[in-house]
């Protein structure tokens, strides 16, 4: 059989390019005297007292002893390298040691990444998506003679697995056979690794481009998918194509020497001195929180709630972290859902690219991980890795999805636990992992048939399940009914938006600046309740909708989980303001914005009140009632005309309870549908199951 397609399964290493260069040996007696340094031998002494084997030098204090040294780095690191290793071996007497070296001055952009630096020594920064489960590589090798019994040694210093020429036996030299003695022979670990550009880098939309990475020894495990990390190593390649039809091409893996994970905050270097200078003065602007909101979105026209909500968000409020290990999240999450052409993907989109580590995706998108993450195929060395989905690789940041209705099953089932505990477990595959999901949702999603029916319940119009959907701390539903006056004012603004692009599109604050606002808030405001007014009116609200379902069996129109995001919404009005200090009017606004969201989601259009039923199990309790009391009635004439009942009478006694006959009918044709009731023969209904 004969196949010519390239499989990317595995690496063929035996197409290894070494890059092979030899240091001048000047070079390797700077280095000598570099690595035998007072201050190096010092700290050598110090981590073997830890029982480290690595030393971490920062390539600044190469540059400063010999520039000559830093460049035949960056120049020839393979043999740098391994040269170092070797005088750090001799020194410590560890059976290996490492130099490796970090904050190279010049770091290169994964997309950048070009064909003059194959062999070079060069700095990434990135999301690490994916980590593969870390493997025992052999490192020397000892090879039995089978003839004489002589154990040969074997350095296994690339990629390629080597066998000993001839046994090293003066009175054997034969060629073999040989045996591996795996107990004998030594072994490192070894781990693939996959990073991604950072979201902040694909401004415009732009695919994320990715490196792999194969990490060595005492650094395999340091990061974890979602991790933001600054690697430093040499860019090997590897030919493409298989043993018999090589290909030109080559595959790029950088063999890490050094990685870092950076820890959060590191759009917090954007902010520069005179920012903050000036940032401080905008907060004693009393307006500041309608600045900010008017310049949410500026390009759609209305939607002010929304603007609002999701101005909050982008603020957002620090997590509780409990003394019994639990946590209270911080992000808010928020639902678009609607009719189609109401500007959702366009609000979605906006706010991924102002938001700090925002990530605009697609529920739908069916490769890799998906939202959450995902055991998959380790393509570099075989068996398994552990890959990161969209809410993990936004960690710390904002993901914004669209069409989150049509995620995946297996999305769907992990999703629960990266709303509310903000981490997602992956247990497959030999695979067990918690990654960090501490990311605010922004999604969309749009009506199962279509156009949105006001008159029915939004859990039953949405594809998605009523726990998901509780999750959310405010759900908006973006109508398009014909309305003139509105329809022509939208028209106006769309049109202009066209014709004049930067008259109309003239937020008090452009993005730039908002979004250095943002990430000062996040960095310096922990707003605290001050006395007790704003707490008072928080409880007042819950207490009152509360009693309003004690009183006369109504449903209960409110549970803990928007308590809790009220509180969140309203620490978040205080953030916005820049002002560490909870007043009675964010408790107050936050509480208008879950009335809004209450009315348009959980509200029961049967009974116009507002349900959170309807919401939790995508039943309003009026309707559930009416529907067991239909049944019941079906039941009762079942018995009376012998096995099916009449529609006719069905529809008459249920209207002596006040049920409509549109209801009936509704329910007759629904509950066919699932199979609870049939007509065995026409104008009849029966039960399914009796
Ligand atoms: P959806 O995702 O809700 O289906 P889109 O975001 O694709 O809708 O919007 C469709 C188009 O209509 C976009 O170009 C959007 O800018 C425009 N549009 C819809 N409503 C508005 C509005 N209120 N103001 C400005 N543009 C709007
Ligand atoms: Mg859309």
């Amino acid at each position: 059989m004969h196949d010519n397609s390239y499989k990317p399964d595995r690496i063929p290493f035996d197409n290894c390019h070494l890059g092979v260069t030899n240091l001048d040996s000047s070079v390797k007696e700077k280095l000598g005297e570099f690595l035998h340094a007072r201050g190096i031998l010092k700290e050598l002494r110090r981590l073997a007292a830890k029982g480290q084997k690595s030393l971490v030098i920062e390539f600044e204090r190469l540059l400063e002893f010999d520039m000559e040294l830093a460049k035949a780095l960056l120049e020839h690191p393979n043999d740098f390298l391994d040269t170092a290793d070797a005088i750090l071996v001799e020194i410590t007497k560890l059976p290996s040691a490492h130099l490796r070296i970090k904050n190279i001055d010049k770091a290169t952009l994964i997309r950048d990444i070009r064909a003059s630096q194959v062999g070079k020594f060069i700095q990434v920064e990135g999301i690490i998506t994916r980590v593969s489960e870390v493997k025992p590589e052999i490192k020397e090798s000892v090879f039995k003679c089978l003839r004489c019994g002589e154990e040969n040694r074997v350095m296994q210093i690339d990629e390629v697995f080597r066998e000993p020429l001839i046994c090293e036996n003066p009175n054997c030299s034969r060629k073999g056979p040989f045996k591996l003695e795996i107990e004998s022979s030594e072994f490192r670990d070894w781990q693939s690794i996959r990073v991604q550009e950072r979201p902040e880098e694909l401004r415009g939309g732009r695919m994320p481009r990715q490196l792999d990475g194969i990490i060595k020894d005492d650094f395999v495990d340091k990061a974890v998918p979602g991790n933001h990390v600054i690697i430093s190593g040499i860019l090997r390649v590897f030919q493409e194509g298989m043993p018999r039809q090589r290909k030109t091409t080559f595959r790029k893996i950088l063999f890490v020497n050094h990685i870092e994970v950076v820890q959060k905050g590191v759009e917090e270097a954007e902010l520069s001195p005179e920012d903050e200078a000036r940032i401080k003065e905008l907060a004693k602007d009393q307006w500041l929180r309608n600045l900010i909101i008017q310049s949410i979105a500026p390009s759609i026209y209305g939607y002010e709630p929304i603007k609002e909500a999701i101005a909050l968000q982008l603020f957002g409020c620090p997590a509780i972290d409990l003394p019994d290990g639990t946590r209270k999240r911080g992000d808010t999450h928020i639902l678009l859902t609607g009719d189609p052409g109401t500007a959702k993907s366009e609000v979605l989109k906006w706010a991924s690219l102002v938001a700090p580590r925002g990530l605009y995706t697609s529920g739908k998108k069916a490769t890799g991980a998906g939202l959450t993450a995902a055991a998959v195929r380790d393509e570099i060395g075989g068996g398994w890795a552990l890959e990161a989905g969209a809410l993990v690789i936004s960690d710390g940041g904002l993901a914004a999805i669209d069409e989150f209705d049509k995620m995946s099953e297996e999305d769907a089932s992990a999703i629960l636990e990266s709303m509310e505990q903000q981490t997602v477990s992956v247990a497959k595959a030999g695979i067990v992992a918690t990654l960090n999901t501490r990311t605010a949702i922004l999604a969309a999603a749009n009506p199962a048939l279509g156009r949105f029916d006001k008159y029915r319940p939004l859990a039953e119009q949405i594809n998605l399940p009523p726990m998901i959907l509780s999750r959310f701390d405010l759900i908006f539903i973006m109508r398009d009914e014909p309305f003139a006056e509105r329809d022509r004012v939208v028209a106006r603004h769309i049109l202009e938006l066209h014709h004049e692009p930067t008259r109309v599109v003239k937020p008090p604050l452009d993005m730039d600046t908002l979004r250095k606002i943002i990430i000062y808030a996040r960095k310096y405001i922990d707003p605290k309740f001050e006395g007790k007014e704003p707490l008072k009116a928080i409880e007042d609200f819950f207490v009152e909708w509360r009693k309003v379902a004690e009183k006369g069996d109504m449903p209960l129109p409110i549970t803990a989980r928007q308590l809790e995001a009220l509180v969140r919404l309203t620490k978040a009005n205080a953030r916005m303001r820049l002002s560490d200090r909870i007043t009675v009017e964010d408790a107050n606004r936050a509480i208008k914005l879950v009335k809004i969201s209450l009315h348009e989601a959980g509200i029961d259009p049967e009974t116009g009140r507002v349900d959170i039923d309807v919401l939790m199990t995508g039943k309003s309790r009026s309707q559930r009632e009416k529907l067991e009391r239909v049944l019941d009635i079906i039941k009762d004439l079942e018995g009376e005309y012998g096995g099916a009942a009449p529609v006719g009478e069905i529809k008459r006694l249920a209207s002596l309870e006040g049920i409509k006959e549109s209801f009936v009918d509704e329910m007759i044709d629904k509950e066919k549908m699932r199979g609870h009731l049939y007509e065995p023969k026409p104008g009849m209904i029966s039960r399914a199951v009796r």
